[in-house]
């Protein structure tokens, strides 16, 4: 008995204590401060005009944050659906601003988790850093080849038939200007970032 209470007290301080890392991670920030004073009242959620399509309503993501449920809330598309519209920063009571919580969780899912979200969200980032734009047929090409590369045979049909179409382009698009000065923000991003 005695046994089993102390490991159930070892869960509860481990809980906490990955409550209290999460926390701090994302208070490290920028606007992410005030995170810890979140009082659950849900304006967030009724603010926002995504909430329907995402898994957890901003509401529900600060609760999990708050308990220490990183991997949860990574896995989650909660902050992909965001769109910035920052309305449930200006009504927050607390002043807690969601829409940075959400790119602070994109940052962070992109450099720790891997799913689908942030596989797309990386194959869009490398077809831009590029090419200088979109190219669809690179991005899906490497989001496949990162998620699942038999699924390219499944969409070879379709993409035949969007070329013969002209809806898509295997041949990579013209320069365009600024092309350089965009490769060049990435590099300065990764080395602020401490990257390569
Ligand atoms: S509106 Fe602010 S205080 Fe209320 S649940 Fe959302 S983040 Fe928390
Ligand atoms: S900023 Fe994002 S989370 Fe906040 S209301 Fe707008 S879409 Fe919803």
């Amino acid at each position: 008995m005695e046994q089993a209470e102390a490991k159930a007290m070892e869960v509860i301080r481990q809980d906490a204590f990955d409550a209290a890392a999460f926390l701090d991670e994302l208070a490290s920030y920028p606007s992410g401060e005030n995170i810890r004073s979140c009082m659950q009242c849900g304006v967030c959620t009724a603010s926002c005009p995504l909430s329907s399509k995402m898994t957890e309503t901003p509401r529900k993501i600060m609760e999990m944050i708050k308990t220490g449920m990183r991997n949860e809330v990574l896995a989650s598309d909660t902050m992909w659906y965001c769109a910035s519209c920052y309305a449930c920063t200006v009504r927050c009571p607390q002043g807690i601003s969601m829409a940075e919580v959400m790119y602070a969780l994109r940052t962070i899912a992109m450099k720790t988790a891997r799913n689908l979200s942030t596989s797309f969200y990386q194959s869009f980032s490398d077809t831009v850093r590029r090419y200088g734009r979109m190219h669809e047929s690179d991005l899906m090409i490497r989001f496949a080849l990162r998620t699942n590369p038999l699924s390219l045979l499944k969409m070879g049909p379709l993409g035949v038939r969007m070329l013969m179409k002209g809806k898509m382009n295997l041949m990579p698009p013209s320069a365009i200007r600024g092309a350089k000065e965009i490769a060049r923000l990435y590099d300065k991003v990764a080395e602020m970032e401490g990257g390569a």
